[in-house]
């Protein structure tokens, strides 16, 4: 069976010099291997009785639509701006260089709804607190977060609450 390691490819100096970018398509291929990570994925959630799957901008879609399906939730995606129809939420977050937004249907979640939100990695930790901070304005009950890769120097997981479980399948 091939591990979810080696279905990673390791790109360096891209999309700039010096980082090392974690290409999943070569993931995302492979029947088998895509099925077994999200699996994997989904099992620490299973009993969380999780009603809403939030997922990011793009691939947080792929990831969190399949984990959906798997938790027997519903599928929210938080968008770029300009992508959504009004009303929208939205929060504005920094980037290494400038920032970003993201946004959501305002009544994208029922008050209370038991939401987890999903990307694909987490690198220095904006882009998960900038969709918890949506979670919470759209009146969503916070279960968690899961992603598929942790960066683990980048140190992403400090910018996340103590006490919210943030689960990684893979640390690099
Ligand atoms: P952060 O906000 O710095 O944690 O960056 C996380 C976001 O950047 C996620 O939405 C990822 O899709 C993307 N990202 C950062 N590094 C990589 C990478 O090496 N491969 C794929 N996506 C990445």
């Amino acid at each position: 069976m091939t591990s979810f390691e080696s279905l990673i490819r390791a790109m360096p100096d891209f999309p700039k010099p010096g980082v090392v970018f974690r290409d999943i398509t070569p993931l995302l291929a492979d029947a088998g291997g895509f099925a077994r990570c999200i699996d994997a994925m989904a099992e620490p959630w299973q009993g969380s009785e999780v009603q809403a799957v939030c997922g990011i901008e793009s691939r947080g879609f792929i990831f969190g639509a399949a984990l959906a399906q798997k938790l027997h939730a519903g599928f929210v995606p938080l968008r770029k701006p300009g992508k959504l129809p009004p009303p929208v939420v939205e929060v504005e977050y920094q980037l290494e260089y400038g920032s970003d937004r993201l946004q959501a249907r305002s009544d994208a979640l029922r008050p209370g709804e038991r939401t987890l939100i999903v990307d694909d990695v987490l690198a220095t930790g904006g882009t998960l607190a900038a969709a918890r901070d949506l979670v919470v304005r759209l009146g969503g009950e916070l279960v968690g977060a899961a992603v598929l890769i942790e960066l683990d120097a980048l140190r992403g997981r400090e910018r996340w609450p103590n006490g919210v479980p943030l689960h990684a399948l893979l640390h690099y």
